[in-house]
């Protein structure tokens, strides 16, 4: 197994996560099979508990751990399926080392962070790598880990000293470094004192880096190179620059143009692994399929508008799954996407916080959108305002998906208007609501008489219903998908008949019939929901199917995806 370390210094969150990704991306396309592990050093267990606003999306496996949202990345650019003890936190290791020290387990010893908990990193380290990941279900031949956070940071250094250590435990040519770090300009110069900095704290731990990935604003001078070389003692070949570009889906060709493929080849001695001609000629193919995809991408000129209307747009990385998925479906029909963000609560005008131009300037932004996404999320805030969304894209006839919570707000809605139980709500919102009139019930999904607050977590069937459905069609025709789950609550059983004699059709539903999973609306050109969150699996190259849907209705093409006339990069493209 060969590791490749991704750490970060100067500041935390500039792209290290992009980075890792596309390194990995980039031994794929050697034919490696690649696997990756991401080291959050908070205490938390996972990201379950975690509040978007502060952390990002909650990312869910199919396992239905809840994780941090860097494990997005890796599936989506290594089209991998990772679990959750690819997730590794500071809760996690020190709980397991507890346990065992509660069990006896150390015979007595003096139990330390050296070397109890570096070494439980390490196996917990060795351990996960060589899980198959990907459709070979074989064990992988690489593993890239990314090491959240900065270097120099109380909370991660014990994980720094687990890393020291495991160099010397697999061999210096299975251990490889890539340290990111911050490139400055100030009054037009680029700086390298910080990044000097960053190497010394660095090498002070114990870890020199083999690659120094310089985060840059613009493109990095070359002497700007050369005095990082030889500042931080490394050849100039070393040194990459890695700046700001119209989209991250050029980073891994841009690594490869600074020859970083053979400087990793030769570091790790990649050749001695003996990649099948097959497999590397898979690896050529995914190569060719990202080139033709991303260069016709920044070639199409006709843009694709879809409104936003969430409660937590102000950090934009609490959507990157749903940004990702739209990005991806707009790359497969050519079109730029353009994503107008709409606060929810916004759109109210009863709302406190809202004032009159916020909500004008609101309902602006959603009437000139093209489509109407309603995405996940939890607490009745903004949720009168997605279902004043959801109406208009359904009366004005507006392609719409909602997922998850957008599509409990929008089954409300409908239940609302158009079956006429004007008071209607989820219970979530609205504990007290009878069964008789809620549209959104609490859903306990192991026995309906314990409350244990657990949620639904992870990969589930959906089996459709009928043939008539756009999603069926978007899928391939398929009887059954699998998608993975985040909710508490679902649609009313009992109101079932009701909605779907007004014309709201439940097409998809769990195995055994009783869970609603997909609507959709007759006589309308797009109205779609999901109570599952396609947006966990879409990836580059194949985009999440429910907001291709959305992306090519909104772009007026949905009729040439689904007569296939608008397809996936093939080898004719190449
Ligand atoms: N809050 C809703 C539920 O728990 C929706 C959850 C979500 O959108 N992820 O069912």
């Amino acid at each position: 197994m060969k590791y490749v370390v991704v750490s970060g210094g100067v500041i935390s969150g500039i792209g290290k996560g992009v980075l890792a990704s596309s390194t990995g991306l980039l031994l794929k396309t050697l034919g490696l099979r690649v696997t990756s592990i991401k080291i959050d050093p908070y205490m938390n267990i996972d990201a379950g508990t975690m509040s978007p606003l502060e952390h990002g999306e909650v990312f869910v496996l199919n396992d239905g751990g809840e994780a941090d949202l860097d494990l997005g990345n890796y599936e989506r650019y290594l089209n991998i399926t990772l679990t959750r003890d690819h997730n590794i936190t500071t809760g996690k290791v020190y709980q397991q080392v507890i346990e065992r020290e509660r069990k006896g387990d150390y015979l007595g010893k003096t139990v330390q962070v050296v070397p109890h908990l570096t070494n439980a990193i390490q196996d917990w380290i060795e351990r996960v790598a060589k899980v198959p990941v990907d459709d070979t279900g074989l064990e992988p031949e690489v593993c890239i880990i990314e090491l959240g956070g900065t270097v120099g940071d109380i909370e991660s250094a014990p994980f720094v000293e687990a890393l020291r250590q495991f160099q010397f435990r697999v061999g210096h040519e299975n251990f490889a470094l890539i340290h990111v770090s911050l490139v400055p300009v100030i009054h037009g110069e680029q700086k390298t004192k910080p990044t000097q900095a960053a190497i010394k704290d660095l090498r002070s731990l114990g870890l020199s880096p083999d690659v120094i990935a310089c985060r840059c604003s613009e493109k990095l001078e070359k002497p700007v190179i050369d005095k990082i070389s030889m500042f931080c003692h490394v050849g100039p070949n070393q040194v990459l620059g890695v700046h700001d570009l119209n989209s991250t889906y050029h980073v891994p060709l841009l690594l490869i143009d600074q020859k970083m493929t053979k400087y990793l080849t030769q570091r790790l001695s990649l050749d001695s692994l003996n990649v099948k001609p097959e497999a590397k000629a898979k690896g050529e193919d995914l190569l060719n399929r990202w080139k033709v995809l991303t260069t016709k991408y920044d070639r199409s000129f006709e843009t694709v508008k879809i409104a936003l209307v969430g409660k937590y747009t102000h950090l934009k990385d609490s959507y990157i799954s749903v940004i990702k998925s739209l990005e991806h479906s707009s790359m497969r029909v050519s079109r730029r996407l353009e994503i107008v963000w709409v606060e929810a609560s916004d759109l109210e005008l009863e709302s406190n916080d809202t004032d009159k131009v916020k909500y004008h300037k609101a309902w602006h932004s959603l009437c000139c959108a093209d489509g109407i996404l309603v995405p996940g999320g939890f607490g009745s805030r903004g949720t009168e305002g997605m279902m004043q969304a959801a109406k208009w894209a359904r009366e004005n006839k507006i392609p719409f998906l909602g997922v998850c919570l957008g599509f409990q707000v929008a089954t409300i809605e409908f239940v609302r208007n158009v079956v006429g139980i004007t008071n209607s709500n989820s219970q979530e919102f609205v504990p007290e609501l009878s069964d008789e009139e809620a549209t959104v019930v609490y859903m306990p999904e192991i026995d309906k008489d314990k409350l244990g607050g657990t949620m639904r977590l992870g990969l589930r069937e959906t089996v459709f219903q009928t043939e008539d459905s756009v999603l069926k069609k978007l899928y391939g025709g398929v009887d059954e998908i699998l998608e993975r789950h985040r909710h508490r609550y679902e649609i009313n059983p009992k109101l079932i008949s009701k909605i779907e004699s007004k014309g709201l059709k439940f097409v998809g539903k769990d195995l055994a019939g009783e869970r609603m999973e997909i609507f959709e609306l007759e006589n309308h050109p797009y109205y779609v929901a999901a109570q599952y969150h396609p947006e966990y699996l879409s990836k580059v190259l194949d985009p999440s199917k429910p907001f291709l849907g959305l992306v090519a209705a909104a772009s007026g093409v949905l009729d040439k995806v689904l007569n296939g006339e608008i397809k996936p990069i093939s080898q004719g493209d190449f």
